[in-house]
């Protein structure tokens, strides 16, 4: 079976970048060209006919160099503010590069109680719906100003998660994730020379979620084991999963040319695969 082939066809796609990707290493100020680039790329899967669903992180990151400090933001109400700050100026960015190209985008902020609440979930789901209809890209983010647990702890404090619930959310069959490192490696590979590259993970079996348990596997902005369990939720979902670098955003394409770059990470739909239960953890 060519896996990677299959992914010329996929239809539904979202796409997560971090903030690391979106920024230059040097100054933390956005990195516009590489910016400009995701933008055009995402354009054109929607010319050719893709539904395409962002989630950009960068809000808490923008904020902070709109203030001018100097040292990343400590204490969680700092952190927030500088999100609600930086959120309005990263859609601005977004919304002058997109509409370049006439390309219409909206704003979805999602928190870990939306998605648990039935109504609200359905809510949610039916404003992506019609976004799509409407040929419209949602670029979605979590609503840190209120989401204060999931900052702390509870699952959603990071987008490789949030982006795995959006797949899950809206049915998607195809979740990216622009990373800061290549894919999953058999362990760190900033630690470890031996460390093998996985191309792809057929099922997420045992084996592999139990890497992400391992010692030195907090690589990647959200670590390992956050790409596994985020992983765990898109691909039983019915998701195919490619974490990929985003360091060259050129990888989109590349992933949706059938390249092999990134490790894939192959759907397996469970039956009556319910979203709620993964948010508050009651599928174990
Ligand atoms: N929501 C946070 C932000 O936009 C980032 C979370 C993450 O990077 O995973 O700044």
């Amino acid at each position: 079976m060519d896996y990677r082939g299959a992914l010329k066809d996929k239809k539904r796609i979202v796409i997560k970048i971090g903030s690391s990707s979106l920024t230059h290493e040097e100054t933390g100020n956005l990195n516009l060209e590489k910016m400009e680039r995701l933008v055009r790329i995402l354009t054109d899967l929607r010319n050719r006919g893709k539904e395409v669903v962002l989630v950009s992180s960068g809000a808490i990151a923008v904020g902070r160099k709109t203030l001018g400090l100097k040292e990343k933001p400590k204490e969680l109400s700092e952190k927030q503010a500088c999100a609600a700050i930086g959120q309005a100026s990263l859609m601005t960015v977004y919304q002058k590069l997109f509409s370049e190209y006439h390309q219409l985008t909206a704003q979805i902020l999602l928190t870990k109680y939306i998605m648990i609440n039935d109504i609200s979930r359905q809510n949610a789901r039916n404003t992506f719906e019609r976004l799509n209809e409407m040929g419209v890209i949602p670029i979605v983010n979590e609503n840190d100003t209120i989401s204060t647990d999931e900052i702390k702890e509870l699952g959603l404090g990071e987008n490789d998660t949030l982006s795995a619930i959006v797949a899950g959310l809206i049915h998607a069959d195809l979740l990216i994730l622009l990373s800061d490192i290549d894919g999953l490696y058999t362990d760190d590979p900033r630690k470890n020379k031996d460390a093998e590259f996985i191309d792809l993970v057929p099922e997420l079996s045992e084996e592999y979620l139990n890497m992400g348990k391992g010692a030195g596997t907090s690589f990647g902005t959200g670590g390992m084991k956050t790409k596994l369990s985020a992983a765990r939720i898109a691909t039983e979902s019915g998701a195919d999963m490619i974490i990929t670098n985003g360091n060259d955003v050129d990888n989109i394409r590349a992933v949706l040319n059938g390249e092999p770059v990134g490790t894939l990470v192959l759907a397996h739909k469970v039956p009556h695969f319910h979203l709620k239960n993964y948010i508050t953890g009651k599928e174990e």
